[in-house]
């Protein structure tokens, strides 16, 4: 077996199909979750089905005591910590920027960027070998929505994906001497449960005619792509994106 992977956000969508395939390529994994255990209990099941190991965590990304009592338990349960992909996201109902609540942007940067920020020094903290760990790879899941700026829907939502962009760049070349590869997948359109926060169920339908390959993807492959980069096989890639986003 090989060493643990922490996935934020992992009951559900691109995290669930991401641990799924990570578990068969011998990771053991942190199915972090919010608030649906069931949904990652799940994940839990089908990954010892299929002869992997996996454990459950619920914590708010947000909130710094719980990042730390999660790697805490990760590095008691699954040691060594070995990689991570920062993948639990939200965003809200779609509008114009002057409609938008205030409160909404906190909401938003509260677990979007901050989520991510924490987890990485956790991550650092625990993977470094600076400070004794054996290095690993970051995947940080960004959006196509960081280059095309969401607008009339959610400029706040694609303003924290480009924040998640700059930290990729910024702490690849902050960690390049520690053993630690931090890259971004940047999904397009993929068909998950998220869109269902935008108060538009027909946005998946309205928005696949605007997309190249004219579909949406789906969760599994963008999996492919965090599940490469976390792989030895991107050994040579640091700070750089995938855009899994079917041309768009
Ligand atoms: P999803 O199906 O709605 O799943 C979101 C996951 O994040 C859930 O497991 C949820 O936990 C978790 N989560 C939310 N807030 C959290 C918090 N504060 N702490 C811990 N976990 C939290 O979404 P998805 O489509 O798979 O999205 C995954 C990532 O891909 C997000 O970063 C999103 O921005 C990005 N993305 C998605 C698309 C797309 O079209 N789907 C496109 C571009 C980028 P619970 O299950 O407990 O609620």
């Amino acid at each position: 077996m090989g060493p643990g992977l922490i996935i934020t956000g992992a009951g559900r969508g691109i995290g669930a199909a991401t641990a799924l395939l990570a578990a068969q390529t011998g990771w053991r994994v942190v199915i972090n979750y919010h608030q649906n255990r069931q949904a990652a209990e799940s994940v839990r099941e089908q990954i010892h089905d299929r002869g992997g190991y996996a454990v459950v965590y619920q914590a708010d990304v947000a909130d710094e005591s719980q990042v730390s009592a999660m790697f805490a338990f990760a590095s008691q349960q699954l040691a060594p910590i070995g990689g991570l992909v920062n993948n639990a996201g939200m965003l809200e109902t779609s509008m114009r920027l002057e409609q938008m609540d205030g409160s909404r942007f906190d909401r938003i940067f509260a677990t979007n960027v901050k989520g991510s920020l924490l987890c990485a020094r956790e991550a650092v903290r625990y993977m470094s070998v600076r400070h004794g760990g054996q290095g690993g790879p970051i995947v940080n899941v960004s959006s196509v929505a960081a280059r095309l700026g969401g607008p009339n829907e959610y400029v706040d939502y694609a303003a924290s994906k480009g924040a998640i962009d700059t930290l990729t760049v910024g702490l690849a070349s902050e960690l390049s001497e520690d053993g630690i590869r931090v890259n971004a997948v940047r999904p397009g359109l993929i068909d998950t449960e998220i869109h269902q926060l935008s108060g538009d169920p027909d946005r998946i339908n309205r928005i696949s005619g605007h997309i190249p390959m004219k579909r949406p993807g789906s969760a599994e492959e963008v999996a492919h792509s965090i599940v490469w980069l976390l792989s030895d096989r991107a050994s040579y890639c640091t700070g750089t994106f995938i855009d899994c986003s079917g041309g768009r």
